[in-house]
């Protein structure tokens, strides 16, 4: 067995049945995705519109494809055929493009709204309040194209387990006053995208329902 297909295996082992695996292939080339589909992986995870178009392209049409990386409103159009959920919706105008694009390509786009959970100045995301007021206004407004299914969040890189069960803690929190909020009778707003190979354990304990994995499968990237 490949080492990939290992790494494969032994996350599988580990995740409960409500939890599903995007295997981040970013940076790796085609051939790596496939020996991870051969094993059965069908969710890949990529971060950039130039790097997943010619993938998409190129390999098994029943890969599903999920953008998880931050998402600039000029790459919207080229993505949206072969994507089946958005990461990390982080701006009004982001969703605005995105559901004029998919009403255009007649496609009903699945998104996250990405939360900043991290104390690190660096990373995307919104605040609670500002996702709340987005939401609100999607809500009155008419978006017939987008389906915002749920939240994502990326903790900081820190050895500090507490603090990283902290943040994860809140993503959860967040979660569920939206759905309270927007989405009570709502069956798709279920999801928290949250855990990367150094924390998915922790994230899968505070109720995450996707994690991304790359370096935890494919290796450590070279850029
Ligand atoms: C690259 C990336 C990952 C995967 O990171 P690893 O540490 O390699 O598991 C997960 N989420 C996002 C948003 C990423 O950009």
């Amino acid at each position: 067995m490949s080492t990939i297909a290992q790494n494969i295996e032994f996350l599988r082992k580990q995740l409960p049945n409500h939890v599903r695996l995007v295997a981040v292939s970013k940076f790796n080339p085609a051939e790596s995705v496939m020996e991870a589909y051969r094993v059965g992986q069908r969710v890949f995870g990529e971060s950039q519109a130039q790097e997943l178009v010619p993938k998409a392209q190129l390999l098994p049409k029943d890969i599903e494809w999920h953008f998880i990386g931050h998402l600039q409103t000029n790459k919207v159009k080229y993505i949206i055929p072969y994507v089946s959920l958005i990461h990390a919706v982080d701006s009004l105008k982001l969703v605005q493009e995105i559901n004029k694009q998919a009403l255009q390509q007649h496609r009903i786009m699945d998104c996250l709204v990405q939360i900043r959970i991290a104390q690190e100045e660096t990373k995307y995301g919104m605040t609670l309040e500002e996702s709340a007021s987005m939401l609100h206004y999607i809500s009155v407004n008419n978006f017939t194209a987008i389906r915002i299914c749920g939240v994502m969040g990326l903790a900081t890189d820190t050895e500090d387990q507490n603090q990283v069960t902290k943040e994860f803690q809140y993503l959860t929190y967040c979660f569920h006053t939206l759905k309270n909020t927007f989405f009570q009778t709502s069956l798709y707003f279920s999801e928290i995208s949250m855990g990367m190979t150094h924390d998915y354990p922790l994230a899968i304990e505070q109720g995450s329902t996707l994690i991304r994995v790359g370096s935890g499968i494919f290796g450590e990237r070279v850029y």
